[in-house]
């Protein structure tokens, strides 16, 4: 079957490079394509009617030309621009965050509307929500569910006895919570509270609604952080920029703030 010449997608722009005089070399994760890199040609002049359209970020209704290597956008017109995002550096940053982890954990003309629908809504929380890190645990469990890397949190990892809602393990390695007769069995698994097992299983099992008026405080905040850090980490078997960088921000803000 011939390759179409022309499609259309809705899609949101997860990462950007100059590319030539005046193009830029889009990553998108689209509707109906997955993951595809696309040009947006005279994308740099500050005239290009379709510049707009194409921000990070930004969920465009897309037309493209099938080039003989690359995609080349033809239009797009905007869906959504997730306006509370732009100019809030930390709002900015864990969009960033969220887009690189989903680069990471996808591969090319892989079509997920799963995936898609979660980015969308996901850079919607983060433009909105008052809780970012809770937003972020959200995004991260719900897309390690879609891509096949949901935690074992109900039964434990080696023995598959129920998990009690108490102090318990957290392995990596075999991937979800370990009980504390079977600790042993991965000696690099993590210790985890009682509260943070029930939030773990609370975020996995409930929808946004539900979870975002949660109320948690800050040392379970960064429990909950470590902890699926940790877990991506792994998985990815290398550090991801971001989660430095979210890391450095935050140190800087306890410099000028009394309030950790
Ligand atoms: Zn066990």
């Amino acid at each position: 079957m011939a390759r179409e010449r022309t499609f259309r997608s809705e899609a949101i722009v997860l990462k950007r490079v100059d590319f030539g005089e005046a193009d830029r070399l889009l990553t998108l994760y689209s509707r109906e394509k997955g993951k595809i890199k696309a040009i947006a040609k005279g994308a740099r002049k500050p005239q290009s009617r379709k510049t707009g359209h194409v921000e990070l970020f930004m969920r465009s209704n897309m037309f493209f030309a099938q080039g003989r290597d690359l995609a080349i956008i033809t239009q797009a017109e905007m869906v959504d621009g997730y306006a509370g995002l732009r100019g809030d550096l930390v709002r900015t940053t864990y969009a960033a965050y969220a887009a690189e982890l989903l680069d990471r954990f996808t591969v090319e003309e892989d079509r997920h509307v799963g995936i898609y629908n979660l980015l969308a809504d996901a850079l919607g929380w983060l433009t909105e929500s008052d809780d970012l890190m809770l937003a972020a645990r959200y995004y991260e469990l719900r897309l390690l569910s879609l891509t096949g890397f949901q935690p074992q949190l109900f039964q434990c990892v080696a023995c598959s006895e129920p998990i009690q809602e108490q102090d318990q393990f957290f392995s990596a390695e075999l991937g979800g919570l370990l009980c504390p007769d079977c600790q042993t069995m991965d000696r690099r698994a993590v210790a985890v509270t009682a509260v943070a097992v029930k939030v773990l299983r609370y975020l996995q099992s409930r929808k946004w609604e539900t979870v975002g008026v949660l109320q948690l405080k800050r040392p379970l905040q960064h429990e909950l952080e470590r902890i699926m850090h940790y877990y991506l980490t792994y998985i990815l078997e290398r550090d991801l920029k971001s989660v430095d960088f979210l890391r450095r921000l935050r140190e800087e803000a306890a410099l000028f703030s009394s309030e950790e």
